[in-house]
């Protein structure tokens, strides 16, 4: 029989109300035929709760404790929706990360999966199991230990599993009814995408779109799985939702396909650091060995030997870079004037594979973010993407001039 993965984020399964409703959901695509292989997150709003708690109990908390904690939400939800299809006369089992087991790396809060054996459900689906509801976003390491794949990791978990299963389709079931141009939140004007290819679905997701773990594209674009986004809360039909598809796929696509943004960055520049060969590398390997996700970088023109160096950041990594960079300066291995931290800044982001064929695109950017007073303080680029850092206050309002200036709204 055809494999189906359906995944429901915190919203989906946020009260018993709502995973009866999902119970209907997978409960038609059971009838249809299919083996249904079900991942659930934790109800809205528990994961951020666990993660509180682990935060006030200890500062420098133990990686492996903390996935102990942050990995309980999902175990209730995937044995409550279990329950409630057993009601419904289905036969569904629920299943833990270390159960299946779903094998990850050691690398706890951000675990990559390793393997997914299929033999155990393979067994179970011919034993006459109808429903495996799997609890997402865990697994467990070569040393036994429970692992996380990162917030937002379910929808790896879901890809994965399609993956290993061969499934037919792998359906994303959310709060919104599909991918848009940008988050609809941010503005009424979004439009939902019928489809998107997985580069700028990648692009997106990597620049702050939170719909889809980035983890979970680039999974789905390796093992061409049929990725589907659709919203939960909508009556079911075969052509719903986005799919996250090939680019060769797509019919007709814009320029530009989204714009992305991520709220909370910082900027920090180091004043006037020795401009000679070896000083970036004594700058970046510090932060990196201090767990720092170094993004954009610019180096201003040096003069009389000496340069500034400005990067940005996660804002809540600032504090462990100020220290890598204190560290650094006291051991002799850099020297700098000054260390200046911008803790109010976002990053907005326009994406589309037209790019490399369409000549422009920066400057139309720069342009719409001018006519709003928007000051630019970092820009990079790549073949399908450009990003600028601005200052946090301006954010909604430059995503809203950037999908105007684009015309995403009726492209
Ligand atoms: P879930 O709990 O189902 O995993 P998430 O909150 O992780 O849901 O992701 C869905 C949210 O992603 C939406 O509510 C929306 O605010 C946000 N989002 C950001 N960018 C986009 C986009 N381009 N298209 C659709 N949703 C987006
Ligand atoms: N519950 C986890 C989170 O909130 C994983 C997920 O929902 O995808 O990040
Ligand atoms: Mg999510």
């Amino acid at each position: 029989m055809p494999r189906l993965v359906m995944k429901f984020g915190g919203t989906s399964v946020a009260n018993l109300d709502r995973i009866k409703r999902v119970a209907k959901r997978v409960g038609v695509e059971v009838a249809k035929g299919y083996e249904v292989i079900v991942v659930v997150s934790a109800m809205s709003g528990k994961t951020n709760e666990l993660v509180g708690w682990v935060n006030e109990t200890s500062a420098l908390y133990d990686a492996r404790e903390y996935d102990a904690v942050v990995s309980s939400g999902e175990n209730v939800t995937a044995g409550l929706l279990a329950l409630v299809l057993q009601e419904n006369g289905i036969e569904a089992r629920s299943w833990q990360g270390w159960q299946v087991p779903v094998k990850t790396s050691s690398a706890h809060s951000a675990a990559r999966i390793e393997e997914i054996p299929t033999d155990n459900f393979d067994a179970k689906f011919s034993a006459g199991m109808q429903v495996a509801v799997v609890a997402g976003f865990q697994g467990i390491s070569p040393e036994g230990r429970i692992t996380t794949l990162g917030r937002g990791g379910s929808d790896t978990t879901a890809v994965a599993f399609a993956a290993a299963h061969s499934a037919e389709r792998c359906d994303i079931y959310t709060d919104v009814d599909g991918v848009y141009t940008t988050d609809p939140r941010v503005t009424r004007k979004a439009r939902k995408l019928d489809a998107i290819a997985f580069e700028e679905m990648l692009e997106l997701a990597s620049l702050g779109a939170k719909v889809l773990q980035t983890r979970s594209v680039e999974l789905a674009m390796r093992y061409k799985v049929r990725l589907r986004v659709l919203s939960s809360f909508e009556e079911m039909s075969d052509n719903a939702g986005t799919l996250v598809c090939d680019e060769e796929d797509i019919m007709e696509s814009n320029v530009v396909a989204g714009v992305a943004f991520s709220r909370d960055e910082a900027k920090m520049t180091l004043v006037s650091v020795a401009d000679r060969p070896g000083v970036s590398a004594a700058i970046f390997g510090p932060l990196a060995d201090a767990g720092v996700n170094v993004d954009m970088i610019v180096q201003n023109i040096a003069e009389d030997g000496r340069t500034d160096m400005t990067f940005s950041l996660p804002v809540d990594q600032v504090a462990r870079a100020e220290k890598a960079m204190a560290e650094a300066k006291d051991s002799g291995d850099i020297n700098f004037h000054d260390l200046i931290a911008d803790t109010e800044v976002s990053k907005v982001s326009v994406v589309g594979i037209g790019m490399r064929s369409h000549a422009g695109v920066a400057a139309k950017m720069f342009e719409a973010l001018s006519a709003e007073g928007v000051n630019i303080k970092v820009i990079t680029t790549s073949e399908i993407k450009i990003s600028v850092l601005i200052d946090r206050k301006y954010m909604e309002l430059a995503v809203q001039a950037l999908h105007d200036a684009f015309e995403l709204e009726t492209a």
